[in-house]
C-alpha cells in the first residue's frame, strides 16, 4: 500500500491500462447519483417506520431482513452475488478476491433515524453501481452486518463480532424481552441456527474494509467540513454501580437517621458528570440507566443500581477516569453511611484503524474536491472496530451530520452522502490498484 493511482510503470501495457482506470473513475464519479442516494435512503427508512417519524428496525428481525432483501437485490442488479452467511450478515460480492470490502448496518435503535448504518449501505451500493456504469473494474465486497445495534439482545456488533471471532461466548444465548434468544431469531429468519465456526470470515480474502458512516456528532458541522477521517475507534468500559442504603418509611424516619441510597446515588451521578467534564476532551462518561428499589412514594430508597459507560481515544485514559469515578463514588457512599461498590462489567479496547488506509481514504477526499479533511475519533462504537481488530487493513469516513444520533431527527444532506459514496468509490479504486 502507498501507492497512488498514477504511480504504476511508466510505460507499456500497464501505463495504458492505469490510463484507461483513471478515466473509468472519472466516468464513475460523475456517474455518482444524488437523487439515487436520497430515494435509496427514503425508500429503507420505510421499512420499520414509526409514527413519530423514526424507523424502528431491530436486528434479527423481520424488518431488518426486508432491509437486507432489498440491497441485496440492488446489487443482484449490478452483477453481484450475495447470501446471507451464518451468522446472518449479508455478505455480497462482484467477480473475483481479494475484495476491497465496504459496507455497515442497517438495523436500528427503537424509533432511530433513517442514516445511522443505512447511509454506509448505500453509499457502498452507489459505489457499486456508479462503477457498474462506468465500466469500472473494481474488485469490491458488500457486508451488510447484522445486529450493530443491540438493544434487543444486550449486546451490539453482532454480526460483525460472530464473523471475526470476536463475539463473546453466550451471547448468542442471550433472550430478548419476550425470552426469544438471538440464536433463536436467527434460526427462525435464516431457516438454519447460527454457526459460529462457519460465520467466520477468511481474512485473506479481503484487501481492506471501508465503512461510511454519519458521523453523530458535531464535529464537521460546526467546522463546516463535509467529510472527515476516523482515526480510530474509542475504546469502552461498561460499569455497573450498586449502592445500598436502608428502606424505610418515609414519614417515620428523620432526616439524620437515613441511608437514603437514590440521594446517594444521585451524588455519584453527578460526580461522574463532573470526573468527566473535568478530563476534557480526553474522555467522556454517561450513567444512562437507574433502577430504584422498592420504588414506592412511601419508602425511602433501599437500594439504587445504575450503568456507568466511560468512553475514551486512549485505553489508558479511560481506565484513569473510571478508577476516579470508582474512588469517589466509594466515598460519597462512606461520608453517607451506605455501600457503594463499582463493578466492572465489561471492556471494549480502543481501536486504531489502519494509517494507510486513513492516509488512501485522504488522497480519496483531496480528489473529490474536499483537501485535508478533518482527522478525527469516533466515541461511538462501529462494526468497523471488529474488522480492524480482525487484522483487515480498515478505514472508515465520516460524513456531516446534523439532529444528533439515535433519534428520528439524525440529519445528513443529500450532497454530502453523495460525497461519502465519492470519497468510498475512489478510496475503494486506490485499494483495489495498491494490492496489483
Ligand atoms: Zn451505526
Amino acid at each position: 500500500m502507498g501507492q497512488d493511482i498514477g504511480s504504476t510503470a511508466p510505460n507499456g501495457a500497464s501505463y495504458s491500462r492505469a490510463v484507461r482506470a483513471a478515466n473509468d473513475l472519472r466516468s464513475a464519479l460523475e456517474a455518482v447519483s444524488v437523487e439515487r442516494i436520497a430515494a435509496r435512503l427514503a425508500r429503507l427508512s420505510r421499512i420499520g417506520q414509526t409514527p413519530e417519524g423514526g424507523v424502528t428496525r431491530l436486528g434479527l428481525t423481520s424488518e431488518e431482513r426486508e432491509a437486507h432483501d432489498l440491497v441485496g437485490g440492488w446489487l443482484a442488479a449490478t452483477g453481484f452475488a450475495s447470501r446471507h452467511d451464518d451468522a446472518g450478515n449479508l455478505m455480497c460480492s462482484r467477480g473475483d478476491g481479494p475484495w476491497v470490502l465496504a459496507g455497515s448496518h442497517l438495523d436500528t435503535v427503537p424509533n432511530g433515524g433513517a442514516f445511522d448504518g443505512a447511509l454506509g449501505v448505500v453509499a457502498a451500493v452507489e459505489v457499486a453501481e456508479s462503477s457498474r456504469e462506468a465500466g469500472l473494474d473494481l474488485p469490491l465486497a458488500v457486508a451488510v452486518w447484522m445486529g450493530e445495534e443491540g438493544p434487543r439482545f444486550g449486546g451490539g456488533l453482532f454480526g460483525s463480532a460472530t464473523a471475526t471471532g470476536l463475539i463473546e461466548p453466550g451471547a448468542w444465548d442471550r433472550a430478548d424481552a419476550a425470552g426469544v434468544s438471538a440464536r433463536q431469531a436467527a434460526a427462525a429468519l435464516l431457516g438454519r441456527a447460527p454457526e459460529l465456526e462457519t460465520a467466520l470470515l477468511d481474512r485473506s480474502a479481503f484487501r481492506a474494509y471501508l465503512e461510511v458512516h454519519m458521523e453523530q456528532s458535531s464535529v464537521l458541522a460546526e467546522s463546516d467540513r463535509p467529510v472527515g477521517l476516523v482515526t480510530r475507534i474509542v475504546g469502552i468500559s461498561h460499569g455497573e454501580v450498586r449502592v445500598e442504603g436502608t428502606a424505610d418509611h418515609a414519614g417515620a424516619t428523620r432526616m439524620h437517621e437515613r441511608g437514603d441510597a437514590l440521594a446517594a446515588a444521585s451524588e455519584c451521578v453527578l460526580a461522574v458528570e463532573r470526573l468527566a467534564r473535568e478530563a476534557g476532551d480526553r474522555a467522556i462518561a454517561t450513567v444512562g440507566e437507574l433502577h430504584i428499589s422498592p420504588g414506592a412514594p412511601n419508602v425511602i430508597p433501599g437500594s439504587c443500581t445504575f450503568s456507568l459507560d466511560v468512553r475514551a481515544p486512549e485505553d489508558a485514559d479511560r481506565r484513569e477516569l473510571f478508577a476516579v469515578i470508582d474512588a469517589a463514588a466509594r466515598a460519597i457512599g462512606r461520608r453517607r453511611g451506605v455501600q457503594v461498590e463499582v463493578l466492572h462489567v465489561g471492556e471494549a479496547l480502543a481501536a486504531p484503524l489502519d494509517g494507510d488506509v486513513i492516509r488512501m481514504i485522504g488522497a480519496a477526499c483531496a480528489e473529490v474536491g474536499v483537501p485535508d479533511p478533518p482527522a478525527i475519533p469516533s466515541r461511538a462504537a462501529h462494526d468497523a472496530q471488529n474488522l480492524a481488530r480482525f487484522g483487515v487493513p480498515t478505514g472508515m469516513v465520516f460524513v456531516r451530520s446534523t439532529g444528533g444520533s439515535h433519534n428520528p431527527f439524525e440529519q445528513v444532506e443529500p450532497a454530502d452522502a453523495a460525497l461519502g459514496a465519492q470519497v468510498l468509490l475512489v478510496a475503494c479504486s486506490l485499494l483495489a490498484h495498491a494490492g496489483r
